[in-house]
């Protein structure tokens, strides 16, 4: 997977690629990642990016040329042309399907606002899709690129040591995932459910699929409308409190279960 951003703050990206998971999956040529900054698309000696708003208000806007060289400059030097996102309050918020959906993609370019925001007719000419990590405004796109980039890294093949880890986290599986615990078994006066301790993995199973649906039910039961629940999800689910909770009972697609 390629991924382009374009950014006025560049250095921002740089511990984020060269720590952990996302440093390893660039050594080992999963991820590819390249910062292009408008300010060297620009053509006066202060390398100004931005100018103030037609109409008068606070604040700055991104100017259109620079920008509009940066992304086109970035998609020329792929084979093939990234799909455009641009990251912005105002586009449709991001979700696990969603992150799904663009981690089929070969290339992606991220668009980074700062300011106001962008010119507006760079949008509506160089920008595919809008999207937003959520109903609250941050200072710059960077970090919602960086949310939008890592959680798409995450499904890549190999990016995990383990597969499982990717399969069974929340929101993969239209659930919220289980608990989790480690050593010590008792802590602060907390024990670790007996179960966990049992060896029983078919046993450790059942609980993990039940504390998965009861803490969906606690703390989002409108997900369960839409899950993918097997047979015994569907059961046990039932054998909860649920009054006035809706909950998806068709047959679960290929792989779609949580188990
Ligand atoms: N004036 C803009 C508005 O009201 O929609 C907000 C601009 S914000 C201060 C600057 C940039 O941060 C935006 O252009 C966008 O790229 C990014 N940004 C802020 N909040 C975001 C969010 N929730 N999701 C995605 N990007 C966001």
């Amino acid at each position: 997977m390629r991924f382009d951003v374009i950014s006025i703050f560049p250095d921002l990206f740089h511990s984020f690629l060269s720590e952990s998971l996302m440093a390893k999956a660039i050594e080992k040529g999963l991820l590819e990642v390249k910062v292009t900054t408008p300010r060297d698309f620009t053509t006066d000696r202060h390398h100004t990016a931005d100018d103030r708003p037609y109409g008068g208000g606070p604040g700055m806007v991104l100017k259109p040329e620079p920008l509009a060289a940066a992304i086109e400059a970035a998609s020329a030097a792929r084979p093939v042309r990234p799909r455009r996102i641009f990251l912005s309050p105002s586009g449709r918020t991001l979700t696990q399907a969603k992150v799904k959906e663009l981690s089929q993609e070969d290339g992606l370019l991220l668009i980074c606002g700062r300011y106001e925001g962008l010119d507006q007719r760079v949008i509506d000419l160089l920008v595919d899709e809008e999207i937003s990590i959520g109903d609250y405004v941050v200072n710059g796109g960077e970090v919602p690129a960086m949310v939008l980039m890592e959680a798409v890294a995450r499904l890549l093949p190999g990016f995990m040591g383990k597969q499982e880890s990717a399969d069974e986290e929340s929101h993969q599986s239209g659930l919220l995932e289980y608990p989790h615990y480690t050593r010590p078994a008792e802590f602060r006066g907390l024990a670790v459910p007996d179960i966990l301790l049992s060896g029983n993995h078919k046993d450790v199973t059942e609980w993990r699929l039940k504390a998965s649906l009861a803490r969906t039910l606690a703390a989002r039961p409108e997900m369960l409308a839409a899950a993918d629940l097997s047979p015994e999800a569907v059961r046990a689910l039932a054998a909860m409190n649920r009054p006035g909770v809706a909950v998806n009972t068709r047959k679960p697609g290929p792989g779609g279960a949580q188990e």
